[in-house]
């Protein structure tokens, strides 16, 4: 039986990093000679290939050009490998999960990003377990012969979560990631338990990358005595096409005229706009209170439970894939690609 194959893309990020004895300085390894430095993936039954960014990146510095380059990677090597893993920085994984979820369309193999909080040339580092687990996990087939993920993915600290549905979490702790409104995919304990029944399965065959990412989006956090002309630039539509708005509980706003004008306004002018909850799990339920009413009053779309990275994502992708304001607003109004729950029940039914 051949081996499964993986693609290693290393993006940056502190998994690897290694340091220098003399000096105890961290510089990036060359993933090409991963194996010096983790011998135990040697004995790993996949063949593992890597590619290195040039220059790798703190994922600080990533932007929609950089989540292009990784998509464009995956598709060049797409017919060649049965997965791929993408070594990336913690801090903007979620995003760039986010992003690739939706560029990927028709994906049907493994795409599995992880990253570590500890260098992988430390002695406590979470990077090897991460590492050889997201490798296990992107080599895994079912009984055809068929990959058993067949999405984006997040690997961290033994959770496997659906890419645009998690979110990080923790700036020090190892288990750094939370899915917050939808099951992990998988857990990896003595063995790795898959969550069958919350796998995506894309109904479209053939991947097809979209990648048109448009970046006149904006995101405003509501908070109590927000004065709305500070943000009155956000709704401009010659600058910002699309808003998403983190609003407070189940969707909730501060019955407030400027707000209300300056929404009328943007959308009457082709904007659309998101309204998720700032609350770190649940859904938004647009019309449950009066203070959310507004919202369906004015056609602000509901982002359901949606993370903030993937509605944001999700904004600048929709704007790069139409022009046409209905068409945009069907777009957001469906789960594209699993990343949100539509839950139209009521609280007080
Ligand atoms: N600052 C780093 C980054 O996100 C942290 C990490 O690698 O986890 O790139």
């Amino acid at each position: 039986m051949t081996k499964p194959k993986v693609l290693l893309i290393y993006t940056g990020g502190t998994i690897g990093m290694i340091k220098a004895p003399e000096t105890g300085a961290l510089y990036p390894v060359d993933f090409q000679h991963i194996h010096e430095h983790v011998p135990e993936l040697m004995r790993l039954n996949v063949a593992l290939e890597a590619v290195n960014f040039h220059p790798t990146l703190d994922s600080s510095e990533m932007t929609p050009k950089d989540w292009i380059k990784i998509g464009t990677t995956i598709m060049e090597n797409y017919n060649q490998f049965d997965g791929f893993v993408v070594l990336h920085g913690s801090d903007t994984m979620a995003y760039s999960a986010s992003a690739l979820s939706f560029m990927l369309e028709g994906l049907q193999k493994p795409v599995i990003f992880t990253g570590s909080q500890l260098p992988i040339g430390t002695i406590r580092t979470d990077g090897k377990e991460n590492l050889i687990t997201a490798i296990e996990i992107a080599a895994e087939q079912n009984h055809d012969g068929l990959p058993l993920v067949r999405e984006v993915a997040v690997y961290f600290d033994y959770k496997l979560f659906r890419g645009n549905r998690c979110t990080k979490d923790s700036a020090e702790n190892f288990e750094a990631f939370r899915s917050p409104n939808y099951d992990v995919l998988a857990e990896a304990g003595v063995q790795i338990k898959y969550n069958l029944d919350r796998l995506y399965r894309s109904n479209i065959n053939k991947l097809i990358v979209k990648n048109n990412f448009n970046t006149k989006t904006a995101l405003l956090k509501l908070y109590p005595g927000i004065d709305f002309s500070t943000y009155q630039s956000l709704f401009d539509k010659n600058h910002v096409e699309g808003l998403v708005i983190e609003t407070f509980g189940s969707g909730n706003a501060p019955q407030d005229e400027k707000l209300r004008n300056l929404l009328m306004n943007f959308i009457n002018q082709g904007g659309v706009v998101l309204n998720i909850t700032q609350c770190n799990s649940g859904t938004v339920k647009q019309g449950l209170y009066a203070t959310s009413s507004m919202f369906n009053q004015l056609g602000v779309i509901s982002g359901y439970d949606l993370t903030t990275e993937a509605a944001v994502t999700k904004m600048m992708f929709v704007l790069g894939e139409t022009t046409n304001f209905e068409d945009r607003k069907a777009l957001l109004s469906q789960s594209i690609r699993g990343e949100m729950t539509i839950d139209r029940s009521s609280f007080f039914d």
